[in-house]
C-alpha cells in the first residue's frame, strides 16, 4: 500500500492572516506531496512497503544503506507534515486547558515561559529543521531537530527522543512568501492558529 497525502483537515485560506493561502497550497500540496512521492520511490520493490510510516522511521537502522538517507529524509517530512496540519486550526490559539496545562506549568514555569522557550527553540535551529514538544518517559521538555528529522527517530539519529505533542516547522518553506526573513514573527504568529485540543489529545 503506497503512502497516501492526506488533505488538509481545512481550506487552505483558513489560518489566514495568520498563515497565508498560498503558503499552506505550495506547502501541503508541492513540499509534502514531493516527501510522499520521493518515500513511495525510495521503498517502491522493497520489503518496506509493508511497513507503516511510524515503524519506519521509528527503526531507521533496519533500513537498508543505500536507502537510509531518502527513507529518513521523506518519510521524516511526511510524518512531520501530516502532524503538523492537524496541530493547527482556524480561530484556534488561545492556551491549553487541564493536565497539560498544569503540566507545561509545572515543567517551564509559566505558559509564557513555554512559549518563550520553544520559539528559543525554533529560532535557535540553524537552517531547516523543527521544535517540538515532547513527552519524554513521562516528562515535558522542548527540543529540536535538523531537516526532517523527529524525536520518533531517537536519540541516535535525531539527538533526541520522545512522543512529539507540538512541532513548529522552520524550514523557510513555511513562512517565507509572508514573513520572509522573519522567522521570530512566523513563531509568533503561529501561536494564534495552535489547536491546543489537538495536542491534548497527542499527549
Ligand atoms: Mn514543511
Amino acid at each position: 500500500m503506497a503512502h497516501e497525502l492526506p488533505p488538509l483537515p481545512y481550506d487552505k485560506a483558513a489560518l489566514e492572516p495568520h498563515i497565508d493561502a498560498t503558503t499552506m497550497e505550495i506547502h501541503h500540496g508541492r513540499h509534502h506531496k514531493a516527501y510522499v512521492d520521493n518515500l513511495n520511490k525510495a521503498i517502491a520493490g522493497t520489503p518496506l512497503e509493508n511497513k507503516s510510516l511510524e515503524a519506519l522511521i521509528g527503526d531507521l537502522a533496519s533500513v537498508p544503506d543505500n536507502i537510509r538517507g531518502p527513507v529518513r529524509n521523506n518519510g521524516g517530512g511526511h510524518w512531520n507534515h501530516s502532524f503538523f496540519w492537524k496541530l493547527m486550526a482556524p480561530k484556534a490559539g488561545g492556551a491549553p486547558t487541564g493536565k497539560l496545562a498544569d503540566d507545561i506549568k509545572a515543567a517551564f514555569g509559566s505558559f509564557a515561559d513555554f512559549q518563550a522557550k520553544f520559539e528559543a527553540a525554533g529560532l535557535g535551529r540553524f537552517g531547516s529543521g523543527w521544535a517540538w514538544l515532547v513527552s519524554n518517559g513521562g516528562k515535558l521538555e522542548i527540543v529540536s531537530t535538523a531537516n526532517q528529522d523527529n524525536p520518533l527517530m531517537g536519540k541516535a539519529i535525531a539527538g533526541c527522543e520522545g512522543k512529539p505533542l507540538l512541532g513548529v516547522d522552520v524550514w523557510e518553506h513555511a513562512y517565507y512568501l509572508k514573513y520572509q526573513n522573519k522567522r521570530a514573527d512566523y513563531l509568533k504568529a503561529w501561536w494564534n492558529v495552535v489547536n491546543w485540543a489537538e495536542v491534548a489529545k497527542n499527549y
